[in-house]
């Protein structure tokens, strides 16, 4: 992310939370809850080229905001009984519920003692391509392949681009650069491929990392035991659905779901979409996650929890807790829903 967006964001959270805007607007905002995203929980060991740090958080916040929001008096529930509150309307108090995306092994050593600790329920969402370590979490790739190089050379069929990476600024120059060439202009099919034809080091160091770094079967048969976990389901191989043909698309909700059933003995009735945002889960695939059964479907469309998404229960909102912005300050602006409905143009639905 680029750092001068970073300072602008951090200034406005600070000046929401500072000037008990917050505060205030929680008092009038109607919500019902929120459901929170997170990915790695771990001691911070990165250095200054750290593109992926928003989707790391350190045990200690973690604690912190479950305190929080303790504090705050909010119901901290399961997502089966957050899904309850929505169908009904639930006002006895405002909700807050857990969740962990994409099966990281420190969600089961590290965070899950912190949640059993406090006695606070949790999701965790797998991709299954993760567990099975068919697929690959390519933007640590990246990371990877612009720290092992100090120029890159990105081929396509008509023409090789070149990236120099060696300041930060042209680290994170290229990095922005091959995210969107991964994200926008390769297919989803393509990017094990392209990642590895970048720098085949990279791409084999990535594979050692992913077996170090993600639950194994039986690791996630040894979570399911503890009362406070909830499985959910994340797909195949973590592609961004929208961008599927419907067909593929469709097996990748089915089969993956599929195989948690099969290695777990029970089908996961909630379902994360893999990256989440509005370009790779939309309407159709709502309609694709209700169709398959799944109780609640959880983009990353940022936003808090109102009566009105009991109508569109596969396509809930959930608030970020982002590594980038680790303060009490931050959580208690966006957990207040004013910056999301800020950015949101005063919508509470945010479905098309
Ligand atoms: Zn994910």
């Amino acid at each position: 992310m680029p750092q001068s967006n970073t300072w602008l964001t951090k200034k406005i959270l600070s000046g929401i939370s500072f000037s008990g805007l917050g505060n205030l607007y929680q008092q009038v905002g109607g919500e019902l809850g929120l459901i929170l995203t997170l990915h790695h929980v771990r001691p911070d060991h990165s250095g200054e080229f750290a593109p992926n740090a928003h989707l790391s958080v350190e045990p200690e916040f973690l604690e912190q905001t479950i305190v929080l929001l303790k504090r705050w008096e909010y119901a901290l529930v399961s997502i089966e009984d957050a899904q309850r509150r929505i169908r009904s309307g639930d006002r006895s108090s405002r909700f807050a519920a857990f969740t962990f995306d994409d099966g990281y092994r420190n969600t089961s050593e590290i965070a899950a003692p912190i949640m059993r600790k406090h006695k606070v329920p949790y999701t965790v969402y797998f991709a299954t391509g993760f567990v099975d370590r068919t697929a690959c979490n390519w933007w640590e790739g990246l990371e990877l392949a612009i720290e092992n190089n100090e120029e890159l050379k990105l081929k396509s069929s008509d023409r090789t681009v070149t990236l120099v990476c060696r300041s930060l600024a042209e680290k994170y120059n290229a990095y922005n650069q091959l995210v969107e060439v991964f994200t926008n202009q390769i297919g989803e099919f393509e990017q094990a491929k392209a990642l590895r034809s970048l720098c085949p080091k990279s791409y084999e160091q990535l594979l050692v990392r992913m077996n170090n770094d993600m639950m194994d079967w039986q690791e996630i048969k040894d979570l399911q035991t503890d009362p406070f976990c909830t499985v959910g389901a994340h797909s195949i191989d973590h592609h961004a659905l929208a961008r599927l043909d419907e067909d593929k698309a469709v097996k990748e909700i089915e089969y993956g779901t599929a195989l948690l059933h099969q290695h777990l003995g029970q089908r996961p009735k909630h379902f994360a979409y893999p990256y989440g945002y509005k370009a790779a889960a939309r309407p159709r695939e709502f309609e694709l996650v209700r169709k398959a059964g799944f109780k609640t479907g959880v983009t990353t469309r940022p936003g808090l929890i109102f009566p009105e998404h009991a109508k569109h229960m596969t396509a809930l909102p959930r608030i970020s807790i982002n590594g980038l912005y680790q303060q009490k300050r931050y959580f208690s602006s966006l957990t207040s829903g004013l910056p999301t409905r800020l950015i949101g143009r005063n919508r509470k639905l945010n479905v098309s």
